[in-house]
């Protein structure tokens, strides 16, 4: 019955196409044929916009792992021409715009192997509506608009699945990115084996997904060498140098060029704040820290998890913070490198969907406010509250880090601090260097795709809206 159903295929397209005309687009329903191919039949015969995108190797599976098995099952055009709704061999419907479709088109002519498209707006009109849309098996949905009889739009199924904005795939997405918090009121912070990181594709990937739903993860049995952050922050992407240098190294020094490099208790914070893309992966070595030192243990807590529970306990407080902007300052002329950097911006970013997608917190780098005279009370409240939530959260990461560790975190998510400590007790040196934050997130998606089960990349704090 469905080769039957495929033979007439070109029939009643174009019978589906007449009939459409004279009913000046009322819905019409396409049933897609799901039986695979014999090895006596030719792909380029029965499904040659299938292959062809294959061929260009546009049919990327296993970039959009996690909707392979994306299959229609059935196309139709709605609202007058202006989407086409899509049933998924899961039951589900996404629908899809005109428009969209019209700038997603894997079409030769608008799309190039490199995966890049051409399409060029200017040519588009956009009041064109789609006059047919039917399946190629479940492979391929085709698509023809008004304004291009000639022009067939075609579309791999795990694209479509990927990018579908209906409410419900969108929610799904949600849930695969949505960051889970530490409720545990004394949490530990999760480790992982130096030579697992260096040496194997699956100690990489734990290390990894560690790093990117945790925030935080301790590797283990680093040698205690100069430079060897630099080497385990390249086995993610090529170290993000900033005006402190490619490495800076954290340890009590005469005349600091930063707080951090004294003996100073540090507040809990996130490093270079005036930036307007913040270091992402924070790494930080430690190859000495005798035993004799007095002090100096680190803890860290999720500024994510403070502004959620910020949003819950200080609503107003927390509309402050979303709506005000703050201002990050670093500016230095006395010192070898000068610079100065100033920088406005809310605390807290919202997307569309009101999900929190940056905070930004530095109390030592908080520059003078710089807003409306009305709203200054209001900030320094808020401000103040949210404050004393970071200082006195409970879910904070504690640890004296021991010759040989090296944390690694978030520095986008996780703020981090350290204790008061005698420098002149013994001897405490940590090295440190960054990656950024959209080479660490990349990685982590290739990691999970290639090695993992496909699950989209935790949100990690960089503005992403998604
Ligand atoms: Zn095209």
């Amino acid at each position: 019955m469905l080769r039957v159903l495929s033979a007439c295929a070109p029939k009643m397209s174009s019978y589906f196409s007449n009939y459409q005309a004279k009913c000046t687009f009322r819905t019409v329903v396409y049933i897609a044929s799901s039986r695979t191919l014999s090895t006596h039949e030719d792909p380029s015969v029965l499904m040659p916009h299938y292959k062809s995108l294959v061929d260009r190797g546009l049919y990327r599976e296993r970039e959009y792992a996690r909707f392979s098995s994306a299959r229609i099952f059935g196309a139709s055009v709605q609202d007058g021409g202006k989407n086409v709704e899509i049933q998924w061999n899961n039951g589900t419907k996404s629908r899809y715009h005109s428009l969209w479709l019209r700038q997603s088109c894997h079409c030769p002519s608008c799309r190039h192997s490199s995966n890049l498209p051409s399409v060029n707006f200017n040519d588009v009109d956009v009041a064109a509506v789609i006059v047919r849309a039917e399946t190629e098996g479940d492979k391929v949905l085709k698509v023809t608009w008004s304004d291009d009889p000639y022009h067939t739009g075609v579309f791999p199924p795990p694209f479509l699945k990927r990018y579908s904005y209906s409410d419900r795939d969108r929610e799904e997405r949600n849930e695969d990115m949505k960051m889970v918090f530490n409720t545990n009121p004394k949490p530990s912070i999760p480790e992982v084996a130096y030579s697992d990181v260096m040496k194997t594709e699956l100690g990489l990937y734990n290390w990894l997904k560690i790093l990117n739903e945790v925030g935080i993860c301790l590797v283990k049995d680093v040698p205690t060498r100069a430079l060897e952050v630099k080497k385990v922050a390249e086995r993610i992407a090529p170290v993000h140098a900033t005006v402190y240098g490619e490495t800076f190294d954290v340890t009590d020094k005469p005349n600091p060029l930063n707080v951090a490099y004294s003996e100073q208790r540090l507040q809990l914070h996130m490093d270079q704040t005036p930036y307007e893309s913040p270091p992402g992966i924070q790494f930080l070595h430690c190859f000495r820290f005798d035993k004799e030192v007095k002090g100096g243990n680190s803890f860290f807590v999720d500024i994510f998890h403070v502004a959620e529970t910020l949003r819950t306990t200080h609503p107003e407080e927390f509309r402050s913070l979303v709506r005000i902007p703050a201002t990050f300052d670093n500016t230095f002329y006395t010192r070898d490198v000068r610079f100065h950097m100033v920088y406005q911006r809310p605390h807290i970013a919202l997307n569309h969907d009101g999900k929190i997608v940056g905070v930004t917190w530095h109390p030592s780098m908080i520059g003078p406010l710089m807003t409306k005279e009305e709203d200054v009370e209001e900030y320094y409240r808020a401000y103040k509250c949210m404050a004393t939530m970071v200082n006195t959260f409970p879910y904070q990461y504690n640890c004296r880090l021991e010759e040989g560790d090296l944390i690694t975190f978030n520095n986008r998510r996780i703020l981090h601090g350290r204790h008061h400590y005698d420098a002149k007790s013994g001897d405490r040196h940590l090295q440190g260097c960054y990656v950024q934050i959209d080479e660490f997130k990349s990685q982590v998606q290739v990691c999970s795709n290639t090695v993992g089960n496909g699950k989209l990349a935790t949100r990690v704090g960089n503005l992403d809206w998604q």
